[in-house]
């Protein structure tokens, strides 16, 4: 059984002619998944019926199980899901200011394991396919759809380090971005992370997409600290990928910073995230930590987080305060699969962690 989500057009040409049919019949069959949403192949009315019977006995089309929904107050909506062989993982759609964005996952945990986000809490368990991740924008665009919504960016900042899961990152924007695929304009997708220098370069060699960093510190001591994998890949190494990154013209890296109190976000700080993105291309996504039961962090009260900003913006920085969306659902960055790997599946918190 091979599954047809995930596959790229030309692999789909080879399958298609391996079952004896011209390859013209791929792009029906990738028309039917990604432009109208339809898994069911008896549902593919332009092939004909001794075709969708072969396909079926051949091929199947699977995305992931929803097992559960929860929506916020501000509209954010969280989708908990299960894939086939049974990992939990999420997924969130953000609405804000006229966009509806799609936060996906690119693995079912993260061997990173920085210390203020869950997701590391959980360990690396494993990479997603490109049919599991291309899969989760499938779903949240049908969820959207019968609302007569329409998801318009997709970040891939759910769970997971996506560079370290570089080759179905890779095939996954491959077909969000094709025609052949779900046609979204690099200009709406963003691939975001913790700053894995080679990485950063093939992605900037290999694919036309925006590049998030979670940069957290401005220097190592600190970062270390917060993110153990800066002890394997210093800033220095990390800021030469950054500022060797092929940018479209009036095009900015984000530089995300999630600010911890006491830890992150002094004005010594903030003075030394100056300096080192002096010559970078640079926008900066200030981020008031969220919390959750048991972190060994707190988040800074405002007016440090404005002070914070205000330091940047007075270097001629581009700086906003991101809202912390979904914060009573737990929608940061793999909070809930966390809450109910440790209470069992059916007791997922959801409103205790904001
Ligand atoms: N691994 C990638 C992408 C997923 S993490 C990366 O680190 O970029 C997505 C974002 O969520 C990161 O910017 C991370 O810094 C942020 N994040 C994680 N835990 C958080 C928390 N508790 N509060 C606020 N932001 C958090
Ligand atoms: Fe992994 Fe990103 Fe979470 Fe760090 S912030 S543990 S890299 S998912």
């Amino acid at each position: 059984m091979k599954e047809l989500v995930g596959m790229l057009p030309d692999e789909m040409e080879q399958f298609v002619l391996s079952l004896g049919e011209k390859p013209f019949r791929a792009r029906q069959i990738t028309d039917w998944i990604y432009k109208k949403g339809v898994t069911d192949i008896e549902m593919m009315t332009d092939l004909s019926g001794s075709f969708r019977l072969l396909l079926s006995h051949n091929a199947r089309v699977t995305l992931p199980a929803v097992t559960k929904v929860t929506e916020a107050a501000d509209g954010t909506v969280k989708f908990l899901l299960e894939l086939a062989d049974g990992a939990a993982i999420e997924s969130v759609i953000i609405p804000d200011e006229g966009r509806t964005t799609l936060c996906v996952s690119s693995q079912t945990g993260c061997a990173l394991g920085c210390a203020f986000c869950m997701t590391g809490r959980l360990g690396k368990r494993r990479d997603l396919t490109a049919g599991e991740i291309v899969g989760q924008v499938l779903v949240a665009r049908d969820y959207l759809g019968t609302r007569g919504e329409a998801l318009t960016n997709i970040v891939f900042m759910g769970m997971g380090e996506p560079l370290l899961n570089y080759d179905e990152v890779r095939r996954a924007l491959t077909l969000i971005l094709g025609d052949r695929g779900l046609s979204f304009s690099w200009r709406h997708v963003t691939v975001s992370t913790a700053g894995i220098p080679e990485g950063i370069t093939r992605l900037g060699k290999e694919v036309l997409v925006n590049l998030a960093v979670s940069l957290n510190a401005p220097d190592d001591q600190t970062r270390d600290r917060i993110m153990p994998m800066n002890r394997k890949y210093p800033l220095d190494a990390l800021m030469a990928a950054l500022a060797a990154y092929p940018l479209k013209r009036g095009r900015r890296i984000t530089i995300e910073y999630v600010l911890l109190s006491g830890v992150n976000d002094t004005e010594d700080h903030a003075r030394a995230l100056v300096r080192l993105v002096r010559g970078i291309p640079v926008k900066i996504n200030l981020i008031p930590f969220n919390p959750f039961p048991g972190a060994p962090f707190s988040r800074p009260d405002y007016g440090r987080v404005l002070g914070f900003q205000e330091i940047l913006i007075s270097a001629h920085l581009n700086a906003i305060i991101r809202k912390s969306k979904g914060g009573g659902i737990a929608a940061a960055c793999g909070q809930l699969v966390a809450a109910s790997s440790t209470r069992g599946r059916s007791g997922g918190n959801e409103n205790g962690t904001a």
